[in-house]
């Protein structure tokens, strides 16, 4: 068995990454094992909101970040049917002013290679699925599926929401469906020829604006990437059939079309006017909030530790706040490593469950009719864990809405 004077991270996605820039900045010796033969993600947007943001300019990456990114002028939220406005909110002018960082939204793919870039590709190796974890008498070794070993002084689990590292530590318990399908495509902007909403279409929203609409059947949320080069289109659906695997698979236009018959045409304009082969579904899972992340010398990131449903844009976010907070607490407590990783989890558990449930609210608020204001995601998006007093859950405000402002 190879004997790793080292931190040994599984799962190379958004939160895996992160953590490797994060450790290694602080001069933590770090090999990341990813399952897929090649560093990829899903052809879609992903909303990087400013706690994220203040993370990546801690790590340096702001202006890369900032390259490949759509930053929405306002958030719009029309009525389903009659495309009749119901909220306007300022965000581009606003979010920075409130929050300290911008709202931004990027291509998964995009972001994936920022963050690839200043990890050295001698640590990265492919092709690893971790098969089981288990505490030693002063590290702890992982398996894997090519029948290979090694141990580590400390191992993370970033291995996303079916984590092997979780089943080691605490068990097999399948996900939870959530009552959520999703579709995702992409549009370059030169094909958003309708943007009319409002009465007698008298209105028209601009390709960097975020605009959703809302209905019964569930949410649909547009909003700029790739520099504003492209529209990204989220489709959270209801359904009621079960799903038992999460799945990526083909779908077709008219599946999407009977999904969200009724609503508002230059809605119905835009599925038209995506490549028809470029259609695919989700089925979306979540996970309860676990009691603990951390035994011994093994420790739980990301949607291994608490998957969410995407009704609150923040799942991945709030990995990348863990990636932070976990070489924060490493660092401080290099002689003593399982107190950082208990420090670690004691900062970010109760935060991220507050999250998880949160998310299942927003889930139910987002069929209401009439449509209810969405809850408020402030209290996130103020989160800064890059200042040493980072705000704590138990300080927070209670639950409240965002009158007024983006539904
Ligand atoms: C439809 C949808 C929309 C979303 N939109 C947003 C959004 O706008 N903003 C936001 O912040 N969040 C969003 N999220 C949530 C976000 O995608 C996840 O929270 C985030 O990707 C979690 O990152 P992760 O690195 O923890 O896990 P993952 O992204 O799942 O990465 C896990 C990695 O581990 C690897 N792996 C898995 N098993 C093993 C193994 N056994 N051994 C080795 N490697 C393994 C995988 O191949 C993968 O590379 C959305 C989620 C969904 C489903």
């Amino acid at each position: 068995m190879a004997r790793l004077k080292r931190i040994a991270v599984m799962g190379a996605g958004i939160g895996g990454l992160t953590a490797a820039i994060a450790l290694h900045q602080r001069g933590f010796e770090v090999e990341l094992f990813e399952q897929a033969a090649g560093l990829t993600e899903v052809g879609a947007g992903l909303q990087v909101g400013p706690n994220a943001v203040k993370v990546y300019r801690a790590l340096g990456l702001e202006a890369e970040l900032r390259a490949i990114a759509g930053e929405p002028i306002n958030a719009i939220s029309l009525n389903w049917t009659d495309g009749m406005p119901l909220s306007r909110a300022p965000m581009r002018a606003g979010m920075t002013a409130q929050f300290g960082a911008p709202h931004l939204n990027v291509h998964r793919g995009d972001l994936l290679q920022v963050i690839a870039k200043p990890v050295p590709d001698s640590i990265v190796h492919l092709g690893k699925r971790c098969l089981a974890t288990a505490n030693t008498r002063d590290g702890a070794a992982v398996r894997f599926a090519d029948g290979s070993a090694i141990e580590a002084d400390l191992v993370i689990g970033s291995d996303g929401i079916r984590s092997m590292v979780r089943q080691s530590l605490f068990g097999c318990e399948d996900p939870r469906f959530t009552g959520m399908e999703c579709w995702r495509a992409t549009l370059p902007v030169e094909k958003l020829t309708n943007r009319r909403f409002g009465a007698g279409g008298r209105e028209t929203f601009d390709t960097n604006d975020a605009v959703n609409w809302l209905g019964p059947a569930g949410r649909v949320v547009c909003y700029p990437i790739c520099a504003g080069r492209v529209f990204n289109i989220f489709c959270g659906h209801v359904t009621k059939n079960w799903v038992e695997e999460s799945w990526t698979i083909p779908s077709q236009l008219s599946e999407v079309l009977d999904a969200y018959r009724g609503y508002h045409e230059t809605l119905i304009g835009m599925f038209h006017a995506v490549d028809p082969s470029t259609w695919f579904k989700w089925g979306v899972f979540d996970r309860d909030p676990l009691p603990r992340w951390t035994v011994g010398r093994v420790a739980l990131l990301g949607d291994a530790a608490h998957p969410m449903l995407p009704t609150l844009a923040q799942g991945a976010a709030m990995a990348v706040e863990d990636s932070f907070v976990l070489a924060r607490y490493l660092d401080q407590y290099r002689d003593d490593p399982e107190a950082g990783l208990q420090a670690y989890e004691s900062e970010r558990r109760p935060f991220t469950a507050r999250a998880q449930l949160q998310a299942r609210e927003q889930f139910d608020v987002n069929q209401s009719v009439p449509p209810k204001p969405r809850l408020s995601r402030d209290w996130m998006f103020a989160n800064d864990v890059t200042k040493s007093e980072p705000v704590r859950a138990s300080s927070l405000a209670e639950k409240a809405y965002d009158s007024g402002k983006e539904i």
